[in-house]
């Protein structure tokens, strides 16, 4: 985790936005790094990092790239966070 904080607000496209907000709110870290930015995930081991392209060909392909990379988080299922996961994006 070297870069700035970045807000999911500041992505360019809406659907990874959306996507971006999720995360976050989970407790997900966005961070300026690469192309755009790289997420880390919540839990105590920093298991999973997410890059996040900034101009993505495919918005929704990317939107939903980074939600199913998200799910290799293994949170603890009881945790109250896990539920927030995932969302409706199949
Ligand atoms: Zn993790």
């Amino acid at each position: 985790m070297v870069g700035r904080e970045v807000a999911a607000a500041d992505h360019p496209s809406k659907e990874v936005r959306e996507v971006l907000k999720r995360l976050v709110a989970d407790g997900w870290k966005l961070r300026s790094e690469g192309h755009w930015g790289t997420l880390y995930c919540p839990c105590e081991e920093h298991c999973t990092s997410i890059r996040v392209g900034g101009t993505p060909k495919n918005p929704g392909q990317e939107a939903r790239r980074v939600q199913r990379r998200a799910k290799l988080c293994p949170l603890p299922p009881d945790d109250p966070r896990a539920a927030l996961r995932g969302g409706n994006v199949k």
